[in-house]
């Protein structure tokens, strides 16, 4: 489906045009102390969001060609070919690109700088705070708004643009009902597993090594409760320092985006160690507990 207001400006500058962000969804995060976390923030001093975007997508596309990884490489693809760069807005998100005549799909992408905080309360505690996720995909923009205001690896960069990248092909080629919780969760679990596959080939056996020992600590940790696997969410209950060398986080940012990474990762293995091929359930099972935990499972 192509929006109307892309197909009425055609190839003229649509900078004026608002993309609305659904708030809804994300008000069970205000407890956080982002103003606090915001004035104590390391911000990088880039405040083109061309050199930004074109920063990420070489790191994402980076990891493409160093994994061969036909999925990473078509997703690299879709985006090259449907993204629009855009400002945050009060009310949302603004353009900075016209679209292009070759455009089937399209979404706008905010490279978040230092000074966007003053775009207003929602884009200050939820992009520019430190807190919650390095970037997100909302569909009903549709718009990827990503933390690039945050110092990060390009191996973060890469791994979160492909993440993000996934989610966005996913839905401007298929339109599901994204406020579907079941379908939401199996479109996280499939985004992950496709993290996990291409982290583990560029990060080779050492990395998949320690995620197998991970996960054995996590079903031990199951058992000591009395539980299986697939019974009970396993916490993240620890940092996992022991990556350190062959998955480097520059900031503590970073190192939660890893952490959590790996936390997915290992419980992945261990339900698949438990299920076999029936873990695929179980795995959206967890994420829908892990979503529901952190408030942002839609309409539950
Ligand atoms: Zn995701």
């Amino acid at each position: 489906m192509r929006a109307p207001l892309l197909t009425l400006a055609g190839v003229v500058i649509i900078a004026i045009i608002i993309l609305v962000i659904n708030h809804n969804d994300k008000k069970k995060h205000s407890t956080v102390s982002f103003e606090n976390e915001s004035s104590h923030m390391v911000v990088i001093e880039e405040l083109d969001r061309t050199k930004l975007y074109n920063q990420w997508f070489t790191a994402a596309k980076d990891i493409a060609q160093k994994t061969k990884d036909p999925e990473a490489i078509e997703i690299c693809e879709f985006i090259e070919k449907s993204v629009l760069l855009a400002e945050p807005h009060p009310n949302g998100g603004r353009f900075l690109q016209g679209a292009r005549e070759d455009q089937k799909h399209y979404f706008g992408l905010v490279m978040m700088c230092k000074g966007d905080q003053d775009a207003g309360f929602d884009w200050r505690r939820d992009y520019y705070s430190v807190a919650g996720s390095g970037a997100r995909f909302m569909p009903d923009g549709p718009m990827m708004i990503i933390k690039s205001h945050i110092p990060t690896s390009t191996l973060k960069q890469g791994l979160i643009l492909l993440h993000e990248g996934r989610h966005a092909r996913q839905f401007l080629t298929q339109r599901y009902n994204w406020t579907d919780a079941k379908k939401f969760c199996e479109e996280e679990r499939d985004t992950h597993n496709f993290q996990n596959r291409i982290t583990s080939a560029l990060l080779g056996e050492s990395y998949t090594k320690l995620v197998i020992d991970i996960s054995h600590e996590y079903e031990k940790a199951l058992a000591d409760g009395g539980f299986k696997p697939g019974e009970a969410l396993a916490h993240r209950s620890r940092e996992f320092t022991e990556f350190d060398s062959i998955f480097p986080a520059i900031s503590k940012f970073e190192q939660d985006f890893r952490d959590t990474s790996i936390w997915i990762h290992a419980n992945f293995i261990m339900l698949e160690r438990a299920f076999g091929a029936e873990a695929e359930n179980h795995k959206a099972i967890f994420l829908f507990q892990l979503y529901k935990e952190s408030g942002i499972v839609p309409n539950s």
